[in-house]
């Protein structure tokens, strides 16, 4: 970072001389504008508890700082998350936990999930499996998180859309879903090869279905886009994971007048719970 990018109202920021690990997605966020942009898309409170995943060398966390009852922020990088440490030492306010997010279950970070605000400039070879950590229950009230903009695009689609497809079901099956800004390649250092965008996701609260039947549903978008140039009623039928009989076909048939020659693509995410619940009912 150049000192011209540093903020010099705070105290020095951990990192300053750090060099960017490429192994830990490290691509920090040069652009003031956009970093104080992301920082009110979390609406930060006084008393909210606020989780951030990779602060870095700070591109968001300054803008946190004092905004919050409680920042706990998970860095895995080990020189960084010394300098957090180090910094705030003293601080009741702010909590450091040296690890990898993806070990850090939420109810470790508060016992109150639901309430907890989480954001993060993530590094993107995790995005998957960091959404999914965030997402499984007990889940909390906001994520904020910059993404890939192909995966952003893929969160927000609508059925029918090239990209809609399981990832767009698992998130907006659980949570509602709004982009909130796009970000251009050119606003990190180093430049990342993609550009990017920030999405926020609000949990339901409370969840509409049980985390059985969450896994019912799951596992039928699964199985659907595993083939997913395939009709509705030969995958239902068809595939191993789901083996529908004919009678259940026949039943379904009556009571939805559901068109089973759809395309799983052409399916909302109400439309996919609906069928795998409807399933489990008529077991
Ligand atoms: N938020 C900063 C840094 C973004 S780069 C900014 O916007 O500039 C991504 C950050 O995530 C880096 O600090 C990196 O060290 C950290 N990181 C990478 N993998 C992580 C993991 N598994 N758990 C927690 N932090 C991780």
């Amino acid at each position: 970072m150049s000192p011209g990018e540093d903020d010099s109202s705070v105290p020095p920021l951990p990192g300053a001389s750090h060099r960017a690990k490429r192994s830990l997605g490290q691509n920090f966020l040069v652009d003031g504008n956009l970093q104080r942009k992301i920082v009110e898309a979390v609406e930060p409170a006084p008393l909210d508890e606020i989780l951030e995943i990779g602060p870095g060398r700070g591109a968001l966390t300054r803008h946190l700082l004092g905004r919050c009852r409680r920042l706990v922020l998970v860095e895995l990088d080990d020189a960084l998350a010394s300098g957090w440490e180090e910094r705030h030492r003293m601080d009741p306010g702010v909590e450091v936990i040296h690890g990898d997010i993806l070990k850090v279950p939420l109810t470790r970070v508060t016992s109150q999930v639901a309430s907890l605000k989480v954001v993060g400039n993530i590094p993107y070879n995790i995005t998957a499996p960091i959404l999914f950590h965030l997402l499984t229950p007990p889940r909390p009230a906001l994520v904020v998180l910059m993404v890939q903009e192909e995966v952003a695009d893929r969160i927000l689609a609508p059925p029918g859309t090239p990209s809609y497809g399981a990832l767009s079901i698992g998130v907006q099956g659980v949570a509602v879903v709004e982009r909130v800004l796009r970000v251009p390649r050119t606003a990190f250092r180093p430049v990342p090869r993609v550009d990017s965008a920030v999405v926020a996701i609000r949990p339901h609260h409370p969840p509409r279905r049980s985390p059985g039947e969450e896994g019912e549903v799951r596992r039928l978008v699964r199985a659907a886009f595993q083939w997913r140039r395939k009709q509705l009623g030969t995958i239902l039928r068809g595939h191993p994971e789901l083996a529908w009989s004919e009678e259940e076909l026949e039943e379904l048939r009556e009571r939805s007048g559901l068109d089973l020659r759809r395309r799983p693509e052409t399916l909302s995410p109400d439309e996919f719970a609906w069928l795998a619940l409807e399933r489990g009912m008529a077991r």
